[in-house]
């Protein structure tokens, strides 16, 4: 007969476990379950499921640095998050050999058994739930908080994807995102950004047009280096702006606010 040291609970088959954070041994009756750890792999029964280990901590103040330690060192990079439309599912722990080095939290007997893994078969793999692997348990207060920084990962990961929209001037795009997460002021300026670009645009090629008019009128010839592959754009009294708009010789498309600029000085 086994009896739990910290609640007296007794069974024939009683287990008991040790708090993630302290050590302290309890039973899975007093102790909070955390997650349990699975891994796909083959042994001497083949390939299947296995569950390597389970962790608990005793109180909420122990989950609450185990929560921490685990939010600290988990990254995009580690996790897959599964979304729908835009709303995160289910938040993966699929963690394969070197993303599960350095982890604190991770034992040194554990993380050799990960590194082992997928050595002799590819396909084997580890997976971290909340419960039960087919139906992870969403009231978990652990899941909930990784959820909570999943979607905190999730936005930051988007937000540098808008900024990188913008650097490439899909500034709708950019908009969009900052809108999904109630950001109107910046998506009112990606579109204020777009709107004088568009503005821009117009003026520079009236722009152009004259100043390929004065360069006619004053019977100049110039010669523009395509920025791209160097290839040299004779400018003269039969060009016009639409020709202009991609070089000749490797087709790249010409900037015409640069054009412009060089226009301007080859008529000063
Ligand atoms: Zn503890
Ligand atoms: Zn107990
Ligand atoms: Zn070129």
């Amino acid at each position: 007969m086994g009896k739990c040291p910290n609640c007296g609970n007794k069974g024939v088959f009683l287990k008991t476990v040790n708090c993630k954070t302290c050590g302290k041994e309890g039973c899975e009756k007093c102790f909070i379950y955390l997650l349990s750890i699975y891994a796909s792999i083959w042994d001497k029964e083949g390939y299947g499921v296995r569950e390597w280990e389970k962790w608990y901590a005793c109180s909420d103040q122990c989950l609450e640095t185990f929560a921490r330690k685990l939010q600290d060192q988990i990254s995009l990079k580690d996790v897959s998050i599964h979304t729908s439309e835009d709303q995160i599912k289910e938040l993966c722990l699929e963690r394969g050999v070197e993303s599960s080095a350095n982890k604190e939290w991770i034992s040194s007997g554990l993380a050799e058994k990960i590194a082992n893994l997928g050595r002799k078969h590819k396909d084997e793999y580890l997976v971290f739930s909340f419960g039960n692997l087919d139906s992870p348990d969403e009231a978990n207060p652990l899941n909930q908080r990784l959820m909570e920084h999943a979607s905190e990962l999730l936005k930051s990961a988007w937000l540098a994807e808008a900024e990188n929209l913008e650097k490439a001037r899909r500034f709708e795009e950019a908009a969009r995102i900052y809108e999904k997460y109630a950001m109107y002021e910046e998506a009112g300026r990606a579109r204020a950004e777009r709107e004088e670009i568009l503005v821009k645009r117009t003026e520079v090629s009236v722009d152009l047009n004259n100043l390929l008019q004065q360069l006619k009128d004053g019977g100049i010839v110039a010669t523009y280096r395509c920025p791209h592959c160097g290839g040299e754009l004779k400018v003269d009294k039969d060009t016009n702006v639409e020709s202009l708009k991609h070089c000749e010789h490797c087709g790249s498309e010409i900037e015409a606010m640069d054009l412009a600029d060089f226009l301007r000085t080859a008529l000063s």
